[in-house]
């Protein structure tokens, strides 16, 4: 998953602070490399590996001139997330085009041979969003030297033929030299990508959390095959270009945007509110009596608020997070993840020994947080323990841009609930419904495929083999 910003403003010569702060405001998307390209009368870019405050320096900012910019926050969900891999991307032909994106290419491998094969071109990195540059420029280029001279037509043009192409989850930003930004969502509008307006400027951000900073209306979402330019004048051209299904990624409400963003007009709080209350009630069908509820920090605290109040029991604050160590998922290599849990969770005995304890998370994946946890407040003397996940059984791999594209990443895929319990070593396990989940969102089918298997753009054979290859590669380093 990555986060990524644009920026444009007619009066400014200094975007770069404004995105540099925007890319701290989606630090959560991805916190493994960033980087920001800018644009005045020629290209300015810095990127690198760590985190935003530790890749720019006041003198970077200083460096980046511009009136327009583009940034990104990346966690790898392919290659091995190396320094060369992080993004913005640049070409310098035609005009000069600097790309960020967020999602996943599912047919990155099979794309990087046939551009070899077919043009001779050279895809360099092993980042998903080379191909989508590269196809880009290419029809760019074709459709510039052809008879049709109107620019903003042949962009356009450009993006039908990464459609045409490029099959996947994408949400994508472009810095074209000396022209302006474009912005469009993939055919199925899976991931993010929203629109702010101000006096002088426009701004594109993976989240509406953004736009609470930089002072920007939050205008709207993209549209699922909608592409947005925006010119040098701050005129906005946009164009649907190729409509499917809205099948926006579910897992966004219930994990991964910001509690205070807006997506598709669904406040993400409210959406992991209403889920705490969905399961509150299941948990007061099923008839247990926990003596205190705690939700997992940080994303499952407003739901277990909200599952007390069904319960009427009390809810405690008794997992104390570090707030120096930063998202443990999101640490690309397994061992990494199991240390930092401890590392990041502490539990409080005050509020935990000898209590029947109900501990509630937004999800189960792979059960390691949840099997040190348990272990932890045992530990400590719980009487009982209780695991719930708000959201439903995590069963099938994400070829969209969240990092858990292989099949050995589930512990509940292939087990029975006794089972999964057993492993997390929990009294009992209980999940959220998927007509819950379902429910939060307005749309007929969202995106759930790591819950119901029910893809939005069937992945091919070939796609997955080298898919898994490349995951399993660089995670068992
Ligand atoms: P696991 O420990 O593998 O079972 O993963 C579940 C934990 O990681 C939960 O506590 C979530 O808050 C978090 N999590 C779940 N899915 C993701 C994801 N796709 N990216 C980052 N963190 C996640």
């Amino acid at each position: 998953m990555c986060g990524i910003v644009g920026f444009i403003e007619k009066q400014r010569e200094d975007i770069s602070d404004v995105l540099v702060n925007s890319l701290l405001i989606l630090q959560h998307r991805g916190q493994d490399a960033a980087g920001v390209i800018t644009y005045d009368r020629s290209f300015h870019l810095k990127k690198g590996q760590g985190l935003v405050q530790q890749i720019f320096q006041k003198k970077h900012i200083q460096r980046l001139k511009g009136f327009m910019g583009i940034g990104h926050v990346r966690y790898p969900t392919i290659g091995p997330g190396t320094g060369e891999d992080a993004q913005p991307f640049y070409t310098n032909h035609p005009y000069g085009i600097g790309i960020v994106h967020n999602g996943n290419v599912m047919n990155f491998f099979s794309l990087k041979r046939k551009l070899w094969n077919e043009r001779k071109w050279q895809v360099n990195s092993l980042n998903d969003v080379e191909v989508i540059l590269n196809v880009f420029a290419m029809a760019l280029e074709d459709f510039e030297t052809g008879k049709e001279t109107d620019f903003v037509s042949n962009i356009f043009k450009a993006v039908e033929t990464v459609y045409s192409l490029v099959r996947g989850a994408y949400s994508v930003i472009l810095l074209i030299g000396d022209r302006g930004l474009l912005a469009f969502k993939d055919p199925h509008g899976i991931r993010p990508l929203s629109m702010g307006i101000k006096q002088g400027g426009i701004g594109f951000a993976s989240e509406s959390v953004v736009f609470d900073y930089s002072l920007h209306k939050l205008k709207r979402e993209l549209l699922p095959g909608e592409a947005v330019f925006v010119d040098k004048d701050l005129k906005v051209f946009s164009r649907n270009i190729l409509k499917n299904t809205y099948r926006p990624c579910i897992f966004e409400w219930v994990y991964f945007s910001r509690p205070d963003s807006i997506i598709n007009g669904i406040g993400v709080l409210e959406a992991r509110k209403r889920l705490g209350r969905a399961l509150g009630k299941k948990i007061k069908q099923m008839g247990i009596h926990p003596d205190v509820v705690i939700g997992i920090p940080d994303t499952g605290r407003p739901a277990a608020i909200e599952v007390a109040n069904e319960l009427k029991i009390p809810v405690s604050e008794g997992l104390i997070r570090n707030r120096y160590i930063t998202r443990t998922f999101i640490m690309p290599r397994n061992t990494k993840r199991h240390s930092s849990v401890r590392q990041k969770l502490n539990p409080v005995m005050s509020e935990i020994k000898d209590k029947n304890v109900l501990l509630v998370d937004d999800s189960i994946v792979r059960g390691t947080t949840s099997s040190e946890i348990v272990k932890m407040v045992r530990s400590i003397g719980a009487k009982k323990v209780y695991y719930a996940s708000y959201s439903p059984p995590v069963i099938s791999p994400c070829y969209y841009g969240i990092d858990m594209t292989t099949n050995e990443d589930f512990i509940a895929r292939d087990k029975n609930l006794d089972e999964v319990r057993k492993i997390i070593g929990a009294d009992l396990i209980i999940y959220g419904e998927l007509k819950d989940l379902a429910s939060i969102l307005p749309f007929k089918e969202p995106c759930m495929a790591c819950f119901n298997n029910n893809y939005p753009i069937k992945p091919q054979k070939d796609d997955i083999e080298d898919i898994e290859k490349d995951r399993l590669q660089w995670n068992l380093l």
